[in-house]
């Protein structure tokens, strides 16, 4: 455990982040642990200061107070004390996070708030790696992205996309986060549709009143197609005649044994344009062992099937740094995807989160994932995914961050040319407003009053939680007041 203490408890959790940049999920406390990390901040002679010591070591910075309102002053002090706890750690481990100092899920904003400002790609580029400490190569990616992103990073005034989830799988994934109160087995299947339907119809009117229009809808979960095929068309069928006109419909058909020849024609003849088979690896034996409960071969004849019926916008996510998974592994998961030429390719990388199986097994028992191994490992896999991805004509076309994620790197969505999904961009750019609909789901409304704000309101996880208070779901939707 490492002990805190600072001039500015206010940012006490986001200083955490900057420690676990550099010694992974460790646990941070103000007034217990065995190493301990003191600040202190001046204020004077127009100069701010911020001073960190830690095992014999000092480090400063020094820069202009900044005279602004109050919430870009605590803005400009969250980055300078964060930063000056950086250049400590940097001095301290001799370690360079790929991403610098950042610790936010969205690095691409920075290089949107640069360009507006006036700055070219390049100098934007160059901005990030001077001020966060972003490697060069994180950076480009960056700039790429924005380039992916030209005008499709934005709807039209008056429309927002549609989140529907639906939460059932067949078995767990042994990295999947979610509790068996949120991830159910089937058995709640039948009231779950039911009570989706009515906040389908209940938010049907809220938007029709706001005279909002759908631009893109997206199913996800769980796995939408682990329930039956008649359950998952009602939903889509309430759904699309309730927000008509969508361009995009995408359909997660993640897990390959969930996927069939009757649902793929269902959700052709619904208009689905877009859907994801997710192999997760190509390797039988990881499947086995993060326990996925079906083969590589199953989602070759899953992708296959798919293409015969005529999906011609098919994602695959895959993950890097999986248990047990050499960089040799990962690049034969990538001769499969470029012999298979799916449309979209996201590339993860492993985010062990607390609350999953594989955390009990592998961190918290101790079995031998050292961070530093693994971390070198994910980073020469991201590597490898984007030269090979980039060479066969994939583009990188979004990005988020998690926490835990091995190697502090990212999960890059890669398009072919035409083949970018607007609700990713929208959803992970915060660019559109998104009306998300069952257990679990986080409605995000952007307002555009005298500054942009966006308003969240979250559904309840539990699904049994959701079917009793469907009502009270929709009711916290219309307390955001959303309109055009
Ligand atoms: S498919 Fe996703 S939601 Fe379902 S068990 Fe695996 S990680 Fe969890």
């Amino acid at each position: 455990m490492i002990r805190l203490q600072t001039d500015t408890p206010q940012f006490f959790s986001d200083l955490g982040d900057v420690l676990r940049l550099f010694y992974g999920d460790v646990a941070v406390s103000m007034s217990d642990g065995d190493v301990l990390f003191e600040h202190h901040f001046t204020d004077a002679d127009g100069q701010w200061t911020d001073r960190w010591t830690s095992q014999g070591r000092e480090s400063a910075l020094t820069q202009p107070a900044w005279p602004g309102t109050p919430l870009e002053v605590k803005r400009l002090r969250k980055r300078q004390v964060k930063s000056a706890l950086y250049q400590l750690l940097r001095e301290l481990t001799g370690m360079h996070p790929p991403w610098g100092s950042l610790t936010g899920i969205r690095p691409t904003r920075l290089i949107y708030e640069a360009m507006e400002a006036g700055m070219s790609p390049e100098e934007a580029e160059k901005h990030v790696v001077d001020v966060f400490d972003v490697t060069p190569e994180k950076a480009r990616l960056l700039t790429d992205i924005a380039r992916m992103q030209q005008g499709i990073r934005e709807a039209a005034p008056g429309m927002f996309d549609l989140y529907i989830g639906i939460p059932f799988c067949k078995t767990r994934c042994a990295y999947c986060s979610f509790s068996a109160g949120e991830i159910g087995d089937g058995k709640l299947v039948a009231p779950y549709v039911e009570a989706l339907l009515r906040e389908i119809e209940l938010c049907r009117k809220m938007m029709d009143e706001a005279g909002m229009k759908l631009r893109a809808g997206y199913v996800g979960g769980g796995t939408p197609t682990a329930i039956p095929c008649a359950d998952l068309e009602r939903i889509l069928a309430a759904a699309q005649a309730a927000f008509p006109g969508a361009v995009e419909w995408t359909v997660e058909a993640g897990r390959p044994d969930t996927i069939d020849a009757e649902k793929l024609r269902m959700l052709k003849a619904r208009g689905v344009g877009r859907i994801s088979v997710n192999p997760q690896s190509f390797s039988d034996e990881t499947l086995r062992r993060i326990g996925r409960a079906h083969t590589a071969e199953e989602t070759v004849e899953a992708f296959r099937l798919a293409r015969a019926l005529g999906f011609d916008d098919i994602n695959m996510d895959v993950i890097a740094a999986l248990p047990g998974e050499t960089v040799s592994d990962f690049a034969h998961t990538l001769d499969v995807i470029e012999q298979l030429a799916p449309d979209s390719v996201t590339v993860h990388s492993l985010a062990i989160k607390r609350s999953s199986r594989l955390h009990e097994q592998l961190v918290t028992a101790g079995n031998g994932y050292g961070q530093i191994e693994a971390s070198q490992r994910a980073s020469e896999m991201i590597a490898l995914a984007r030269t090979r991805l980039t060479a066969g004509g994939w583009r990188p076309y979004y990005l988020y961050r998690q926490k835990y994620m091995a190697g502090n790197l990212e999960n890059v969505g890669y398009a072919k040319p035409g083949k970018a999904c607007l609700y990713n961009i929208g959803n992970m750019e915060e660019t559109v407003s998104v009306l998300a609909l069952g257990a679990g789901a986080i409605t995000k409304w952007l307002f555009a009053d005298r500054t942009l704000r966006i308003e969240r309101a979250p559904n309840v996880r539990n699904i049994e939680e959701y079917i009793a208070r469907v009502d009270e779901m929709a009711g916290r939707k219309r307390a955001l007041g959303i309109r055009q």
